[in-house]
């Protein structure tokens, strides 16, 4: 693993401090829905402030396309982080340019202010080096806290380290060594478990964990793909028939390696996608010409709950079913349940799949919660981030 230097290892007294947080939250009429973005870089802010940093948050909120949207302003963002810190945030109308540098100039040692959503500038998402310039201007140190953006070079997560010293912080930190320890250091038997809709949205993690795991159990739309490579008649279900292909050469490459590739043996089968709808639990030889397989079957999450017993380390991402529409989200509750109750270590990523597992209250049973969706998967794939690799390597 490359060591980054984060804010454990710079001065911050008296500097200025500009730091890219992951504050994308859901909102719902105006209100943030859920706040664990936010908290999670509360260790981060807290260390820079008791370190005498004069602290710019910055972060996107949803997708304004580089123009001004009143519904998508900072503002119910800083009331939540007023709330939870207990002093007031102030958020300033202007990202970049004079309005940033003379509230930043106005500032005391300890103090903190959220600027307007990044994405509002057409050369943020652009990485135009103009717009970097200018929004990098009255900083002296640059902290990269927002790991769930890390893999796009935009101008808040990679261009402003063209014009400032740059350090991870310590969410940064934490995901860095928890997600590389699963690629890098894992704990054995690792068993990798991988759903959620598309083959294709996830191939490299696919290859990197069948070289890499000892059991790789697949559920999800993901799984019915597989199926069909295994000549499968799949009914009316969701897969990717231009993923057939691969998910044969997937299946060839699995014979040849250490880890045991599992697919379901048994799905919950229904007519009409809806909560409660009538299902029933077939093999995967008798799926109906009208029947969509939309979540793994009892046998199936059994078995899976037995490999996860045996591990000793358990990397997830992708929920195991349409968890959105109850009862099929039972797959993915009970090989929770059994990663919760099981002694392996167990990580995992993906927004999905963190959203089931906090709606059946699972997630706090977990070792280790990415906050990355997109970010996680490049992490495992083995691809470079731009957020991270613009980050100063310790020792350097
Ligand atoms: P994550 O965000 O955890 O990486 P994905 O975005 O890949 O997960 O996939 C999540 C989506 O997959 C969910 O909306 C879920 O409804 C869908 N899904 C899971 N199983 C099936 C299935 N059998 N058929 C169709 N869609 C499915
Ligand atoms: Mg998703």
């Amino acid at each position: 693993m490359v060591e980054i230097k984060s804010v454990q290892d710079v001065d911050v007294n008296g500097k200025n401090v500009l730091m890219r947080v992951d504050f994308n939250v859901p909102l719902n009429e105006g209100l943030v829905r859920d706040d664990s973005r936010i908290r999670a870089a509360l260790p981060t802010i807290e260390m820079l402030l008791n370190g005498g940093a004069r602290l710019v948050l910055a972060s996107h909120l949803g997708r304004p396309g580089g123009k001004y949207s009143p519904d998508l302003m900072m503002n119910p963002i800083a009331d939540r982080l007023t709330e939870i810190l207990g002093r007031t945030v102030h958020k300033l109308d202007t990202v970049a340019g004079t309005g940033l540098s003379e509230a930043v100039r106005r500032m005391k040692d300890g103090e903190l202010l959220l600027l307007e959503n990044l994405r509002f500038e057409k050369g943020e998402e652009e990485n135009d080096p103009d717009f970097a310039r200018r929004l990098a201007e009255p900083f002296d140190l640059f902290v990269n806290d927002a790991f769930g953006t890390a893999h796009r070079a935009h101008a808040s997560t990679a261009g402003v380290a063209s014009y400032l010293p740059a350090v991870a912080g310590l969410l940064m930190k934490k995901e860095i060594e928890e997600l590389s320890t699963c690629l890098e250091n894992p704990r054995r038997p690792l068993t990798a478990i991988l759903g959620g809709a598309k083959v294709s949205d996830k191939i490299n993690v696919i290859r990197r964990f069948l070289s890499l795991a000892d059991n790789l159990l697949v559920g999800g739309g993901m799984a019915n793909t597989f199926l069909a490579a295994e000549g499968y008649n799949l009914g009316a279900s969701f897969y990717e028939k231009n993923q057939v292909e691969e998910a044969k050469a997937l299946i060839r490459e699995s014979k040849n390696s250490r880890c045991r590739l599992v697919l379901p043996i048994d799905l919950a089968v229904t007519r009409e996608l809806a909560p409660g709808s009538y299902s029933e639990v077939v093999p995967p030889d008798q799926i109906g010409p009208e029947w969509k397989a939309v979540d793994i079957g009892p046998e199936t999450s059994a078995i899976y709950s037995v490999y996860i017993e045996e591990s000793a380390m358990v990397v997830w991402n992708g929920p195991l079913g349409v968890f959105e529409v109850p009862p099929f989200d039972n797959g993915t509750d009970v090989v929770a349940q059994a990663v919760a109750q099981g002694s392996a270590y167990s990580v995992i990523g993906g927004g999905d799949l963190v959203a089931a597992l906090e709606a059946l209250s699972l997630s706090k049973y977990i070792d280790f919660v990415s906050t990355g969706g997109g970010a996680t998967l490049e992490f495992w794939e083995g691809k470079e981030l731009p957020g991270i690799s613009v980050l100063q390597k310790k020792n350097s």
